[in-house]
Formats: C-alpha cells, sequence, structure tokens
C-alpha cells in the first residue's frame, strides 16, 4: 500500500470516495492496453502533444514533482511562473471549476510552497477554448477542510462505504456499470 497520497487522486475522491477504488483499477488496466496498441499509443502521444510544452524559459516549472510531509502528498504540477508565482494546471474542457480541481491545486500549492516556493495565485486553464479560472488560495478554514480531507482518504474503508450518501452522483459516474454497491 501507498504510504502517500496522490494529488492526482484527491478529485475522484472529492467525486466518489469508492471511485478512487476504480481509477486504480483502471489505472492498471489502460496501462497494459497501451503496451499492446500501438494505435492507442498514436493517441496517446497525440495528447501529449495537444497538452504542449509552455514555454522553455527556466521561469517556468513544468511538470515538476512535489510532495508535502505535512499533508503526506505526492504528485506533479502541470505549470509554475517562478516570476509571477502563478501555479496554474491544465485542463482539456473546464465548464465549472469543481472542488476537486480546487483541491488538487491547493495539494500543488501546500507542496510548492513546503519546498520553499512563494505561490501568490492559482488558476486553472481550459485549453479548448482558452478561458483561465482564478482559484482563491485556501485560507483557515479551507486548510482545515484541506487536513479533514486528507484524513478521511488516509482512513477511508472500502468495505463500509454508504453508496447513499452519494447517490445523485451514481448517474453520472463513468463507473455506474461496474459498481455494485
Ligand atoms: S457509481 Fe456511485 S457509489 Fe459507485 S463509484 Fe460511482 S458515484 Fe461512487
Amino acid at each position: 500500500m501507498e504510504s502517500y497520497i496522490q494529488i492526482s487522486k484527491l478529485n475522484d475522491f472529492v467525486f466518489c470516495p469508492m471511485s478512487l477504488y476504480f481509477h486504480s483499477f483502471y489505472e492498471d488496466y489502460s496501462q497494459k492496453i497501451y503496451h499492446q496498441k500501438a494505435q492507442t499509443e498514436g493517441k496517446m502521444k497525440h495528447e501529449n502533444i495537444d497538452r504542449g510544452t509552455y514555454s522553455t524559459a527556466k521561469r517556468y516549472l513544468q511538470g515538476t514533482a512535489v510532495y508535502s510531509c505535512k499533508y503526506n502528498l505526492m504528485g506533479k504540477i502541470d505549470i509554475f511562473d517562478q516570476e509571477t508565482g502563478f501555479l496554474i494546471e491544465r485542463k482539456n474542457k473546464v465548464k465549472k471549476i469543481y472542488d476537486g480541481y480546487k483541491f488538487q491545486l491547493w495539494a500543488q500549492m501546500f507542496c510548492l510552497e513546503e519546498m520553499g516556493f512563494e505561490v501568490k495565485k492559482l488558476f486553472v486553464h481550459s485549453l479548448s477554448d482558452n478561458k483561465r479560472y482564478e482559484v482563491e488560495k485556501p485560507k483557515g478554514i479551507d486548510e482545515f477542510q484541506f487536513g479533514q480531507m486528507i484524513k478521511q482518504m488516509e482512513n477511508f474503508d472500502l468495505l463500509n462505504f454508504n453508496r447513499k450518501a452519494n447517490l445523485n452522483k451514481c448517474t453520472k459516474c463513468i463507473y455506474c456499470e461496474l459498481c455494485n454497491q
């Protein structure tokens, strides 16, 4: 079992803790498929090109691994501009800022700060329509809630999860067919 929490899983957990299980399952499954199918590899490369390189200037950290001992987190940032202090997470298409996006950026920010960087502003950037959304930096109560969520992730008990609390999300969930809760 992992001793740290991956930042990329926060979004799933916020949507539904149960989906973490399916996310992990498909992560392994998908990797095997990628190794077997050339066309899928091509698609992956295309997606990488789509995401592109932001800039070669040294002021930008891109895809840098970050970690936080305080929150037991590890992951990668998308872009951090060391001159402006702007932390940017690019996503293909953004219609609204979900809590999961916010928590992901906060997690990246906590990691960067613990590593000695000064983060001034947070943004989600929608690539398809080139829109940028600012996400407020966490205040005291936000930090408390963030810490609580991390504790819930650490202590999550799959077998005793009560799906009823999440029923309104099940119809929109990509794991709905598989989830026999
Ligand atoms: S189907 Fe419902 S309970 Fe199952 S993972 Fe999706 S949202 Fe969660």
